[in-house]
């Protein structure tokens, strides 16, 4: 209680230290002096209340929503995406996270879109681009006469204009940035950030087609295009641009890659064209000019005497999806074309967090088939009951203008929602909630996480306690325990509880793959995961990794080897 009052901020919804401290550097509405006017409870009446109100324009009743959003809320059983907590109910609100803006070739164009990203990270959303159709370095620039200077040189400036344009003090804007396997100048993408103090408001992600796969398999030798003139650049081997990806992700856990074509054949709104890119962190595809909101369900909410309750999860979805479609209305757009593209499609993203929770508490151990088995399970409970409300609310409401155009037409789903499922990192609304984040395995069973500006937030797996009650360990080990991060070496401790209790380094790469694959399964959009790498893994693992990610189906892949970053935002343990 001290504590908080340091804080300033009364905890009137019994939530973790670590919760209340994000919320008070960062969602909290706040006077000229910076000092919060709002408690977290009435931060959830807030968004709760902006959001039922768009009720009234449908000819519904918004209280009977104010109560069922706000009792979710408030339960923590959903949050959604950061923005929506933090500016709904604002004027000028802008509460999706997820935009994708196109980059044409040309000068006009590339600022243009430079503009347009600054405004909506001034909103507090993230943006991904496809910088592929930027003639490469040293090619010819017709109006000058001159050479151009390849796409890398412009992402720099996209990248120096995020660090300028902070989102309102609250957190620093975040970039993916997409390019071809076959651009020319791919092999200057793919180590951009190796020597690292550039782009860090940037993901990278190569895009590789199915084609490209298959050459790399074979070692085949593939053209490198421009996409000015289509013309062939030159010819490289195909495996020796793979190899460089993941040495380079090895190295330093970027690029990532995403499967396009996996992407695209997936795609529901094929007709408008072609995905080139997704949102920052990967699990959202998205056209030109879309955005999507995004919001998760806490499984470790789901569980009552040890068994998943699927219907307290059914309604939640319910809930969640209603919720999540109101958003699109409520929210303020800071460009007319993303509006236009939101209300056409009406994409959202609902997603679950504290996956790792929910199978300690019904006693499955993360690494397991029955885990992957329950992942299927679940995210599959989730997709339908979601197309289920998804389908009243269309039956009310209309269904999204292009549905006609999208591949739902041709199954007769007249759905409301043209994508309605994302799993989603959880970074910041999973401490919010006090849960693992996203379908991750715990990281370790006590870190510091360093997510706020001058702050280090120190957790300690809040089920662990309880499991190891009851075995009588000595002070030492404890002290061990809360050391190292994880139960490894602790005699006392049956193998069971450490069964349960495996940390991300202890669970293999490629099993890490099958989880994200087994969600993938029953997400339209795409999912979110990091395969975390013990620092000793080899490249050969990064590979392995790699080609696993794209036989399973996943959309995309993302690796990070421990140790590999001078600075990372989370560290096992509590001691360095
Ligand atoms: P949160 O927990 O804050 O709701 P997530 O970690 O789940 O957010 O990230 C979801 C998406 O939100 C990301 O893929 C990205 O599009 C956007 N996002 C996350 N962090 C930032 C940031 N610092 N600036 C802008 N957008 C962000």
């Amino acid at each position: 209680e001290a504590k908080l009052k340091l804080f300033g901020v009364q905890d009137d919804l019994k939530l973790s230290l670590n919760a209340i401290q994000v919320l008070r550097e960062r969602y909290l509405l706040k006077d000229q002096e910076g000092n919060p006017v709002e408690t977290p409870r009435q931060m959830m009446e807030r968004v709760a209340n902006a959001i039922a109100q768009i009720d009234a324009s449908y000819g519904e009743d918004p209280e009977v929503s104010y109560q069922e959003f706000l009792k979710t809320l408030m339960a923590l059983d959903f949050l959604p995406n950061s923005p929506t907590l933090m500016n709904a109910g604002c004027p000028g609100g802008q509460l999706a996270a997820c935009f994708v803006l196109p980059v044409e070739d040309s000068l006009d164009a590339i600022f243009e879109a430079l503009k347009n990203m600054a405004l909506i990270h001034k909103s507090g959303g993230g943006t991904g681009f496809s910088f592929s159709r930027l003639r490469p370095r040293g090619d010819r620039v017709s109006s000058t006469g001159g050479r151009a200077s390849g796409p890398v040189s412009f992402m720099r400036i996209f990248d120096t204009a995020t660090d300028v344009v902070k989102q309102g003090g609250k957190r620093r804007g975040a970039n993916m940035g997409i390019l071809r396997f076959n651009h020319p100048d791919i092999l200057e993408f793919i180590q951009a950030k190796k020597k690292g103090g550039e782009f860090e408001n940037f993901n990278f992600s190569v895009a590789i087609t199915d084609q490209e796969m298959e050459a790399v398999r074979k070692n085949e030798k593939i053209p490198l295009i421009n996409p000015r003139d289509g013309r062939v650049w030159r010819e490289v081997s195909a495996t020796e641009i793979f190899n460089v990806i993941c040495e380079s992700a090895w190295s330093s856990g970027e690029p990532g890659c995403i499967f396009i074509d996996e992407i695209n054949r997936k795609h529901p709104l094929k007709a408008l064209g072609a995905i080139e890119a997704t949102n920052p962190c990967g699990e959202v595809p998205l056209l030109p000019f879309e955005s999507c909101n995004l919001g998760s369900i806490n499984l470790a909410h789901m569980v009552t005497e040890g068994k998943i309750d699927y219907a307290k999860l059914g309604e939640t979805v319910r809930v969640a999806v209603h919720f999540l479609d109101n958003v699109i209305d409520a929210n303020y757009h800071p460009l007319p074309e993303t509006e236009r593209m939101a209300k056409a499609n009406r994409k959202i993203g609902l997603g679950v967090m504290g996956f790792a929770d929910l199978l300690v508490k019904i006693g499955v151990p993360y690494y397991s088939q029955q885990a992957l088995k329950i992942a299927e399970e679940i995210m599959q409970y989730i997709m339908l009951q979601a197309r289920k409300t998804s389908l009243e609310l269309a039956s009310r409401r209309g269904t999204f203008p292009n549905l006609e155009k999208s591949t739902w037409y041709t199954q007769n789903l007249p759905l409301r929602n043209a994508t309605l499922t994302s799993i989603a990192p959880t970074g910041s609304i999973s401490i919010i909630a006090g849960c693992s984040s996203g379908i991750e395995p715990y990281f370790a069973l006590s870190f510091r996480r360093y997510v706020l500006e001058n702050t280090e937030l120190i957790e300690v797996n809040p089920l662990l306690e309880e499991y190891l009650k009851g075995l009588k360990l000595s002070q030492k080990d404890w002290e061990r325990i809360l050391a190292q991060g994880t139960l490894q070496g602790i005699e006392q401790i049956p193998q069971k509880v450490k069964d349960l209790f495996r940390t991300a380094l202890e669970i293999p790469p490629e099993f890490q793959v099958k989880v994200q694959a087994a969600f993938q399964k029953y997400v339209d959009n795409a999912v979110s995961k990091t395969i975390n790498l013990p620092q000793n893994a080899s490249l050969e693992e990064v590979k392995k990794v790699f080609f696993l990610a794209h036989e399973t189906h996943c959309k995309g892949i993302t690796v990070f080897r421990q140790g590999s970053r001078s600075r990372q935002a989370i560290y096992p343990g509590l001691l360095s």
